[in-house]
This record gives C-alpha cells, structure tokens and sequence, in this order.
C-alpha cells in the first residue's frame, strides 16, 4: 500500500498548538482537496489537566474536525522540547516519511521555550531531510509509541491517487531525502505583524470546535481553574484574535503567518489587499 506524500505538514510542541494556531488554514486546504497532516512533537504528559492518553484521544478527534489526514506525536518529552541532534533526526524522518511540499512551522519567538524551540528544530529537520548522504535511521529510537494515524477518511478529502507513485511512498521513506519546498510560520502566539494572512472565514467555527475537542483542557472545570479560561472566553479570544488579523487583509476572520522570503508578483493588477 503507498501512502502519497502530504502537501502540507504542520509542526508544533504540543497538540493543540496546530488547533490554535492554523487550524483554520489547516482545514481550508483539506477543503481544497490538499492532503495535510499535523505533527506534534510531545504527547502532552505535563498538562495540568488530563493525561497523555486523554490528549491523544482528543487530537484525533480534532484532526479529524480539521479534515487532517495524518497525525502522529513523537516522543519528545514535554516541557523539555531540545533542539538535539537526536529529537531533529525524529523529525527529518517524519518528514522523509511524509514528504511534505509546504512545512508550518511555529514562530522562532515566544513566551513558552518548547515554541520557539520547536521552530528551530523543525527548520533544522527540513534542511537536513533534503541531505543526500544522512542516514536518517541512524541512532534513531523508536521514534513514535505506535499510535495509530489519526486516520481520518473522507470528510471532504480527495480520494488518494490509485496506486501512488511508488518512488514517493512510505515504504522507502526513512531513507529518501526530501527538502520541503516552502516553510512559512504560524505567528498567532506572538505579537508580529505577519507578512500574510489566510482567510478563514468559512473555517472559524470548526477551528473553534478543534479546539473545544481538547475537552480535558478547555471543559469549564475546577483543577487549574485560575490558568485556563472559560470556554466563553476562549471563543471570544479565538473570535478577537482572527477578526484582527481579518481586519489587517480586509476579510471577517483571519490566521497569521510570516515567510522569510519576499513575495514574487506576476501581475500588479491582481496583487489583493486594499491599499486606501
Ligand atoms: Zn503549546
């Protein structure tokens, strides 16, 4: 059986980061019959509230809100996300495996290190899956717990190619380098003005819902009742924080990103984005 390779591949430190913060672009593209997938680098097992089980429950739930097709956490501890040589030979395996086009990644600021660090790491990882001659079995652990995919069927996804095109499958993966063509940065958990944005208009609630699946983090409940907040206020937040970056672009609701490269234009005429 050959899997084909993702068009988009988000990474992130902990699951629900993608949820949070590109949720929204992650289904658009599913809806546009791209096969995407959600990467998390932790389980979960330092949440005040609920276990690593509970989460890995809850992000198959939401992978499948978000119409993902493959989601996978590693085994990298959480709260102590490192940018070893180790954790990025996981995750260029991943990438060998998945063969992505496009790569998110979270931005290389923040307030909480396994964000920012989990940028780097990922950068790292996507330059070095595309080197000819590194091993990326080498001294890997097992890398994943053998969870299964958050397999998610249909749900608007376009049926895989019959048959594949076996020199992009799985099978041969661990080994094949791959260099994803384009990174871009979610920057939705740090104050920067994004160099794009993506119109989710027709997303917002199901990424709402995405993040509601977390239901042992965001259910309205006592334990750790003073650093979470109410389900009302996370939907107004989610509602606050996509509105402004709508507003930025001119549509109702929007997530941000940034990439490092300049924008290439063809036609002036169709650049978007009212100037005055
Ligand atoms: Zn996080």
């Amino acid at each position: 059986m050959h899997t084909p390779p993702l068009d988009i591949l988000a990474i992130a430190a902990h699951r629900d980061d993608v949820e949070q913060t590109c949720g929204g672009t992650m289904l658009k593209m599913a809806q546009r019959g791209y096969r995407t997938g959600i990467l998390d680098l932790t389980q979960g097992e330092m949440g005040t509230r609920g276990t690593a089980e509970d989460r890995a429950r809850e992000a198959a739930e939401a992978a499948k809100i978000l119409c993902v097709s493959w989601r996978e956490a590693l085994d990298i501890p959480d709260g102590r996300v490192e940018n070893t040589w180790e954790n990025r030979l996981k995750v260029v395996r991943v990438i060998r495996e998945q063969r992505p086009r496009v790569v998110i990644l979270p931005y290389w600021q923040g307030r909480h290190p396994d964000h920012y660090t989990a940028s780097t790491l990922g950068y790292e990882a996507c330059f070095l899956a595309g080197l000819a001659k590194l091993d990326g079995s080498a001294g890997v652990p097992p890398a994943r717990l053998g969870q299964p995919p958050a397999a998610v069927s249909g749900r608007g996804l376009p049926a895989p190619p019959p048959g594949g095109d076996p020199s992009e499958s799985r099978q041969d993966a661990g080994a094949t380098p791959h260099r994803p063509y384009k990174i871009i940065y979610a920057t939705l958990y740090y104050d920067i003005r994004p160099t794009f944005v993506v119109d989710i208009t027709e997303q917002l609630e199901a990424r709402f819902q995405s993040v509601m699946a977390y239901k042992s983090q965001f259910s309205d409940q006592e334990a750790g009742k003073d650093i979470f907040p109410a389900q009302a206020e996370i939907r107004a937040r989610i509602e606050a924080m996509a509105r402004y970056y709508g507003m930025l672009a001119g549509v109702t609701y929007a997530e941000p990103f940034l990439q490092k490269e300049v924008g290439l234009v063809d036609d002036v005429m169709a650049i978007p984005v009212k100037s005055i």
